[in-house]
């Protein structure tokens, strides 16, 4: 089970290596046992190396270790060795290999990583076509190889700027723009632990607009998506880089402050609370909301945290709304 999760969390980069790796070993062992039986020394050793160097690359990649730089520059020129070897004993025959070691290198290493690779590749591969091959294998060699870079690029391209895409995607809120839920579970585990070492204060202020179901019922749901926009917006400002606004849903948002003490979180809570309320976003009304400020304590966990935050937020409620609420100091 613990496999399998570790397994889901992979890149693609990282899981075709791990699969190239099983591959590597299933396809290349006949070969170097063939090779070393007919007294193909040369071929035999490296295509031993590169299974070697696979399967501790499959290891590392378990235990969440995977280094590109290592394949890079161990991997690859043991892998080119090899090419150059079977190309000079065997000829034509031998060109064959260049063709899944091009298509791996861009599936296995970061794209200007497998720039240089296949560079590398190309630097041994064509002056070698050129010394053994006549001129029209040589060239038909060049051609195809080069139609299979082109091919590979363009679609590793493609496919890492759909990922990125969907990662981000994933981890944003739709309407907003702002980090959803996915996203908060993490970056507060992450303010723990940097609390825990830097001794940097951490703190919450939870949001929750108010009577917004008014809003949407006086001024429709479309004018209710604009003031959540709006206000998402005023957020983004009003945040440093090193802070993180969210928006867990419906009416109601998180920001997490980096460095930032209780008296610190207050002042800014009240701000923005202020902030909203002067907001232009319905033409006779301002839109208002309560605010609930949590500073991170030793014993706490996300959940109490958060906990802790959602209770001052509904204290503020309970006293009439547009109001922060803090641990012990309540800002007017
Ligand atoms: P309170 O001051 O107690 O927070 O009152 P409220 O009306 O804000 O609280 P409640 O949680 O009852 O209502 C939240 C409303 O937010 C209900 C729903 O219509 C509205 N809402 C939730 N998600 C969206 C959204 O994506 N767009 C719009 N326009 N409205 C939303
Ligand atoms: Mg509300
Ligand atoms: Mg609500």
């Amino acid at each position: 089970m613990q496999l399998r999760e570790h397994w889901n969390r992979l890149d693609f980069r990282a899981r075709s290596m791990f699969a190239i790796g099983i591959v590597g070993l299933l396809v290349l062992t006949p070969f170097a046992v063939n090779n070393l039986i007919n007294e193909r020394i040369l071929l035999g050793i490296s295509s031993i190396a590169i299974i070697t160097v696979l399967l501790a690359n499959s290891w590392m990649i378990m235990r969440g270790e995977y280094s590109p730089m290592m394949t890079l520059l161990l991997l690859v020129p043991i892998i080119l060795l090899f090419l150059a070897i079977s190309i000079w004993t065997q000829e034509i025959i031998g060109f064959l290999w260049a063709y899944p070691a091009l298509l791996a290198f861009y599936i296995i290493l970061p794209e200007k990583q497998a720039w240089v690779a296949n560079a590398m590749l190309v630097i041994v591969v064509v002056p070698l076509a050129w010394i053994i091959l006549d001129t029209g294998l040589m060239l038909r060699v060049v051609a195809t190889l080069t139609t299979v870079t082109f091919f590979s690029a363009l679609y590793i391209r493609i496919f890492s700027d759909l990922q990125s895409k969907l990662e981000e995607q994933a981890l944003t809120d739709a309407l907003t723009g702002l980090s959803n839920r996915v996203l908060l579970q993490e970056s507060l585990e992450q303010a723990i632990i940097r609390r825990a070492r830097t001794k940097e204060p951490m703190t919450l202020i939870a949001i929750d607009l108010d009577h917004f179901k008014a809003v949407n019922d006086n001024y429709g749901h479309e004018s209710g998506d604009n003031v959540l926009r709006g206000i998402s917006d005023f957020f983004r400002t009003r945040v440093r880089i090193s802070d993180k606004a969210f928006r867990l849903g419906g009416e109601e948002f998180l920001i997490l402050l980096n460095d930032a003490d209780a008296e610190t979180g207050m002042r800014l809570a009240e701000e923005l609370r202020h902030g909203i309320e002067t907001l232009p976003l319905l033409p006779d009304r301002n839109v208002t909301a309560s605010l609930g400020v949590a500073t991170l304590i030793d014993e706490d966990s996300t959940s109490t945290w958060m906990d802790r935050a959602d209770r001052n937020l509904y204290k503020g409620k309970e006293n009439g709304r547009n109001i922060v609420i803090g641990e012990d100091v309540t800002a007017p």
